[in-house]
């Protein structure tokens, strides 16, 4: 059992039109602390029956909610935010207890709730639509923006509160109403926020949760009512492309943010030692589990092997362990899969010719530990080259020229980010605009924020979550209204 001081936030039952609910058949899953797989608690197996009663309460729910002045709905997000303000400790020890990231990670996730809220909730007040020229006599035109319906979101379980509030907060902030499906194995602080809602008086049916264990038959319900206007998922590529096809049955708009295989590249000239920092910190961040996170080190050669050493120093000082403890600052993976994922990866690589200079195996600290791991020389036949590896495995690869860089970076069916680091402001612009990825960061990692939109080309996605683009505006439809005159 958890001890949070406010109990009351550990919710295990669905929460549909303003009220908390078991299964229908009364089934419950467990959700397991990832350190040492022991049962956090049981929560409600929802199905189809209680998907499709919060579709409808979202959709009844739509018209008043719609209805509202978007200060009143900003307000209403703003009691929220502040609700979310005062049970931090609380938001973040659960956080940690189901997904297994140490704590102070969990902090920052959970501080970015409430400045999202706040940003979105006065950002929706500032969404325009267009008055347009006419080319003809005795016509006036215009665009209206308006909020596009029902919402059905899926998130997955790395950052499950803040994907999750990323893609609803933008929603609800411009009229929308929401049902979301948590990843099974995270569905506790998304509960705990959906409480602070209902505390806040976000009214009945805005915002539904439907915890539930085996996510396929939500999700063909989510994309095939016709009352769900739009989809929006976060996750893998392949449950991705799944649900675009099951989506294509109701033409649903859908955003989807997707795998990577993000490359980091060093050129020569760069601040190396900053350069190092920053990319330990993303490598090793949620141990690895981050869709924007590093998937391959380019390295230019004349720098590579003092590169590799200086990371693999600068790896070795992580200490692996139980999120919970205060000087932990890498947890396990998830699942067993995900152990098994990196294992197959990196045995991979090493038949192919990489070493291994550090790591290179799960740790006796827990079952789903998986080493800080360093790789070099691996060759580009090896599977992880291809692949998302998900895990704290950091394979280097070399370059000797900015072409070559370019040419492996962009060898990916994905395109979620890239990262370079050089000196030189002309490779700066030119690498900005070649490389193919949604997001860019030259001499830096940081492109995530409520500010941004985030999201991927390619495999990795379409539309974006974040900022004004895409994110906000996303959830809106433009009407284009023209008005006849007679000129009397
Ligand atoms: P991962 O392999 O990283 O867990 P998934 O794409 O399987 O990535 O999971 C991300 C999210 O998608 C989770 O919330 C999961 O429950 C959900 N999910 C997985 N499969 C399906 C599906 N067939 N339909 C709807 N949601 C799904």
């Amino acid at each position: 059992m958890i001890a949070l001081k406010n109990q009351d936030l550990l919710r295990t039952q669905g929460y549909i039109n303003g009220k908390w609910v078991n299964a229908k058949n009364n089934t419950t899953f467990s959700v397991l602390n990832p350190f040492d797989q022991s049962i956090i608690t049981n929560v409600a197996d929802l199905g189809v029956a209680e998907t499709k009663e919060a579709i409808e309460a979202a959709n009844e729910a739509w018209s008043a909610w719609r209805s509202k002045t978007a200060k009143e709905r900003g307000q209403c997000l703003l009691r929220w935010a502040e609700q979310v303000r005062n049970n931090l400790s609380d938001l973040t020890l659960l956080l940690t207890t189901e997904q297994g990231k140490p704590l102070e990670q969990s902090k920052m996730d959970i501080n970015y709730i409430p400045t999202l809220i706040e940003w979105f909730a006065a950002e929706a007040m500032r969404l325009h639509g267009q008055t347009i020229t006419p080319l003809v006599e005795n016509i006036r035109l215009m665009t209206i923006r308006q909020p596009i319906g029902v919402v059905a979101a899926i998130a997955p379980w790395n950052f499950p509160a803040s994907l999750c509030m990323q893609q609803c907060v933008p929603a609800i902030a411009v009229g929308c109403t929401v049902v979301f499906k948590p990843a099974e194995q995270t569905p506790l602080t998304i509960l705990a926020l959906a409480r602070l809602s209902e505390l806040a008086g976000l009214p009945p049916g805005v915002f539904n949760v439907i915890p539930c264990e085996k996510p396929a038959e939500i999700g063909k319900e989510f994309t095939t009512n016709p009352l769900v206007r739009k989809l929006c998922f976060t996750g893998s590529t392949a449950t991705g492309k799944l649900l675009a096809k099951e989506a294509a049955s109701t033409i649903k708009k859908i955003t989807l943010e997707l795998g990577g295989n993000c490359p980091f590249i060093l050129f020569a000239d760069a601040n190396v030692d900053a350069a190092i920092d920053q990319a330990i910190e993303l490598k090793f961040l949620n141990a690895g589990q981050v869709c924007n996170g590093i998937n391959r080190f380019l390295v230019e050669d004349s720098i590579y092997d003092d590169v590799v050493a200086k990371f693999v120093e600068k790896a070795k000082k992580l200490k692996v362990g139980a999120g919970i403890e205060s000087d932990t600052t890498m947890g396990p993976v998830i699942s067993e899969a995900a152990i098994k994922k990196i294992e197959r990866l990196v045995e991979d690589a090493v038949k192919k010719g990489a070493q291994i200079k550090l790591g290179g195996k799960s740790d006796p600290k827990g079952k789903w530990i998986y080493q800080p791991t360093v790789l070099s020389d691996v060759p580009i036949e090896a599977d992880m080259f291809h692949e998302e590896i998900f895990g704290p495995v950091a394979p280097f690869y070399r370059f000797k020229s900015e072409e070559e860089a370019l040419r492996l970076a962009n060898d990916t069916k994905y395109g979620l980010a890239a990262y370079f680091y050089t000196q030189n402001p002309d490779r700066i612009h030119r690498l900005s605009e070649a490389l193919e990825a949604g997001l860019v960061g030259a001499n830096t990692t940081s492109v995530f924020g409520e500010t941004l939109p985030f999201g991927g080309c390619k495999e990795s996605g379409i539309g974006r979550e974040g900022g004004v683009v895409g994110s906000l505006d996303g959830y809106c439809e433009i009407k284009t209204i023209a008005t006849g005159s007679f000129g009397t």
